[in-house]
């Protein structure tokens, strides 16, 4: 997995210039700190690899599985409806 272009503002990229591909710790933090901006990236890559439809390959396959967790509440709030249907008939 590599992210397409993570910007390196608020990286503090000048204090340290070897630091970023150096220290293992030094990434760690930054992995914490941009975790929301890559996975806003990722998904924005996932989002336009899919738009036009899924070709199978494991970009698609991830979309899928993002889409499917972060769509989870539309499937609950379906199977609670559906669960409210079936008691109102029965
Ligand atoms: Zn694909």
């Amino acid at each position: 997995m590599s992210p397409k272009h993570v910007t390196p503002e608020g990286l503090n990229s000048n204090a340290n210039p070897g630091a970023s591909s150096g220290s293992a710790v030094s990434g760690l933090v930054i992995a914490a700190a941009d975790a929301n901006e890559v996975m806003r990236e990722q998904l924005e890559y996932l989002i336009e690899h899919a738009g036009n439809g899924t070709c199978g390959c494991p970009q698609c396959h991830r979309y899928l599985r993002a889409r499917a967790l972060l769509m989870e509440i539309f499937a609950y709030s379906r199977s609670c409806a559906g669960e409210r249907d079936n008691l109102i008939s029965a």
